[in-house]
């Protein structure tokens, strides 16, 4: 080749996920293949390849930096300039030094790759070895203490890498150079299996008893990758009823594992999407429309399942051992309290439930439930975001250095601000549970040392009794309070790299509102400082008022009594049997005296209501189980709507007086689902195009926790856009509370600027 064609040095600068996923020594081995001269370098804004070659040689490196990119990395956008002549000898990774400080990407964990199993069955130190990983997979996030990420720095610490393991992770053209979690048969973790109070560490042994209490009706404790998982046959009603009961948990679906996606079809119906992110390195649990092929109790009448694809090593020996095809992997926790981390506390608690516990001698630094998911749209929509997603960063249009944001209460996450990055963190849960608050306050601490992050500005939100505020309040720094709604519609903004007004719906359950009032079905004109609240739905009283949340039946009896008077009482409603008659007549009273029944304008409570009075849920076993009972009950293709009173606030009094008639006149209660459905798509649609034409605003912003009903969601989005609004709604964070400390994040972050 002639000297003057290879003359040029590119400069080629490769953003997104990129760090820690084995970026550079993929990059290296290109190189090399192709014989080409230069370097490659982490920088702060990603990784820097410096190449000598011609012009068509950088197009090909490029083509196949695209096509076999690791499969954890995430290529955002590949910039190539020419730069000035230098001069390579060979090709490099650079080792920076300035950039240790200031990365601070932590790789979310990662399925299992198909190499891995691959070796699993051909290499003789790991050979069905359960803790095999390579730069491509394994775990991340759950086992790292402390960055730069190096093995001293994770919880393989301890584990001192064999000769053949180290000359892997020290062979750059090795597919486990600097892998690590790096471990064989020889020298890594392994497991460990407590059975009627025995402990047995053969490993074949372990495998033997666990697939064969698994196939006898038996329910395991099996540590997973961020805690443990209770595990029992999903086809056996006897063994998924007991679990239902060690778990104290009477109406919320289980997820479950398959063994591999034409075994999922049998149970599930799924689309390409669905079947794409099944699949995924990130392996969630995927909401799929169900087959009704389990047991009963997987998910009690629901018509969707949770259901995910092995991840870890050791779930694909299970089904490859045992005529096991579908399997319950439920949370390691009784009740509401986080999951279990911990191998002792594990034996100890779920060993008296669980016929046996599996664990391992692998630490786990940082706890990560499943991820939980659905599909709308052909898109990815978070209802839980944890293993596999956290703790990857979101990028914003300005600078949050230094802000913590608090988030919610019930559903918690928190979210921290690195220069143009935020962090939110992985699924807390409801702090009102004294474990979790723990688990809260750990985790930000956990966060300070792990992202070198120091806050100087606290964001919560407006509720002065949410833990989570009263958390911020300790703290000797400004606090900046948010109200609730502007911060779940913010939280999208910041999604979308929005900063301009838009029209806000959220959507919700419940959150404090500037008038004192509870807040849920907002209509804004916002921009990340501030909001104005142009319409919502009419206000309801809440008589008991948190208490309607786990007896929806009050909130029938509200909406009942505001359209009716006292006179529904004479109507032969179904779910009033259920009810003592001076129980309703005192909830009436308490509404009309102003005791304990606040006011609130939240859509949850809509939902509740409507779900009581059709019967589908009057007391709840768990958050929002009423409204997922009544989506879960459209079945028809119904189109009409119920009718509405659209004012000042929209009032839905008459669309409970007309679903008072369609009971009376026994119309199928999928029927009455779909319309009413239908009417608060439409409601919210009328109400967008007048505040549209009032402000000349098209863009539309949705969030909030009713949008993960995948019905309103849907039709919303296609009817909003065949309107030719620009619709934006939640990708990669959740559109329920998890979701909102990104929104305070930026919120704050916007507003000291
Ligand atoms: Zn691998
Ligand atoms: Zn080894
Ligand atoms: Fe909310």
């Amino acid at each position: 080749m002639p000297e003057n064609l290879s003359n040029i040095t590119y400069r080629i600068e490769i953003q997104g996920l990129v760090q820690g996923v084995g970026f550079r020594p993929f990059i290296y081995r290109i190189a090399i293949k192709n014989k080409l001269k230069g370097s490659v370098e982490n920088r702060n804004d990603g990784v820097i390849v410096l190449l000598n070659s011609t012009e068509k040689q950088v197009k090909e490196f490029i083509n196949e930096v695209y096509k076999h990119a690791p499969p954890a990395s995430n290529i955002a956008s590949v910039n190539v300039q020419e730069t000035e002549k230098m001069e390579f000898n060979d090709f490099k990774i650079v080792i920076s030094k300035s950039v240790s400080d200031s990365v601070t990407d932590i790789s979310p964990d990662i399925a299992v790759c198909e190499e891995c199993l691959k070796d699993m069955k051909s290499q003789n130190n790991r050979l069905d070895y359960p803790f095999i990983n390579c730069t491509n997979c394994g775990p991340r996030f759950t086992i790292i203490k402390s960055l730069p990420y190096d093995r001293e720095k994770t919880t393989m610490k301890k584990f001192a890498m064999c000769k053949k393991c180290n000359s892997e992770y020290t062979d750059v053209m090795d597919r486990r150079f600097h892998a690590q979690p790096v471990a064989c048969a020889v020298c890594g973790p392994e497991y460990k299996l407590y059975l009627e109070g025995k402990e047995i560490s053969d490993q074949r042994l372990i495998l033997e008893k666990t697939v064969e209490l698994l196939e006898n009706k038996g329910i395991v404790a099996i540590k997973g990758l961020g805690g443990f998982f209770i595990a029992c046959n999903a086809f056996c009603e006897d063994s998924v009823a007991r679990l239902r009961n060690i778990k104290s948990r009477e109406g919320k679906p289980f997820a479950v594992m398959c063994s591999d996606i034409i075994q999922a079809k049998q149970i599930a119906y799924i689309n390409k999407a669905e079947e794409e992110t099944l699949k995924s390195l990130k392996r969630p649990i995927v909401l799929l429309n169900d087959k009704a092929k389990l047991a009963s109790s997987v998910n009690v009448g629901f018509d969707t399942v949770g259901v995910m694809l092995p991840y870890m090593p050791f779930h694909y020996l299970i089904f490859e051992n045992s005529d096991l095809k579908v399997i319950v992997l439920t949370s390691g926790n009784i009740s509401d309290e986080p999951i279990i981390t911990d191998n002792a506390k594990a034996v100890e608690i779920l060993g008296q439930f669980c016929d046996a516990v599996l664990t391992y001698n692998r630490d786990i630094y940082n706890r990560a439930d499943d991820s939980v998911v659905n599909i709308v749209n052909d898109k990815e929509r978070l209802i839980r975001r944890s293993r596999g997603y956290a703790p990857a960063p979101i990028s914003l249009i300005v600078d949050a250095e230094g802000v913590l944001a608090n988030g919610a209460e019930l559903v918690n996450c928190f979210c921290i601000g690195k220069a143009k990055q935020a962090i939110l963190s992985q699924h807390i849960g409801d702090l009102k549970n004294l474990e979790t608050y723990e688990f809260y306050k750990e985790t930000i601490s956990k966060y300070k040392s792990l992202f070198r992050f120091s806050p100087n500005l606290m964001v919560t939100d407006l509720h002065p009794d949410y833990l989570s505020t009263r958390y911020a309040e300790e703290y000797n720094i400004p606090v900046i309070r948010v109200q609730h709604h502007h911060a779940h519609i913010a939280s999208c903004m910041a999604e979308h790299g929005l900063d301009e007004s838009v029209i806000g719906v959220a959507m919700d359950g419940t959150g404090l509102g500037s008038d004192g009032n509870i807040w849920g079905s907002e209509f804004l004109i916002c921009n990340l400082k501030d909001y104005k609240r142009v319409s919502h739905f009419e206000y309801m009283p809440l008589p008991g008022g948190d208490m309607v949340t786990h007896e929806p039946w009050r909130m029938a009896v509200s909406y009942l009594y505001k359209t009716f008077g006292m006179s529904f009482l004479d109507y032969n409603l179904t779910f009033l049997k259920h009810i003592p008659g001076e129980k309703i007549r005192m909830l009436c009273k308490a509404i009309d005296e102003n005791i304990n029944s606040p006011l609130s304008s939240g859509a949850g409570r809509l939902f509740d209501a409507v779900s009581a009075l059709t019967g589908l849920c009057i007391n709840s076993s768990f958050h929002a189980e009423a409204p997922m009972r009544l989506e879960s009950a459209i079945k028809s293709n119904v189109a009409e709507y119920y009718p509405f009173e659209s004012g000042k606030a929209i009032s839905f009094k008459p669309l409970i007086n007309e679903i008072v008639k369609d009971l009376a006149d026994n119309v199928d209660i999928s029927i009455i689902s779909a319309r009413f459905h239908n009417a608060v798509i439409e409601a919210i649609i009328q109400t967008i195009d007048k505040i549209s034409d009032d402000f000349n605003i098209k863009k539309v912003v949705l969030s909030g926790g009713s949008f993960q009903n995948r019905y309103i969601l849907k039709n919303l989005e296609d009817k909003l856009s065949g309107k030719s609004y620009k619709v934006y709604s939640h990708e990669k964070i959740p559109t329920n509370d998890a979701g909102i400390a990104l929104g305070q994040l930026l919120i704050g972050a916007a507003t000291r600027l």
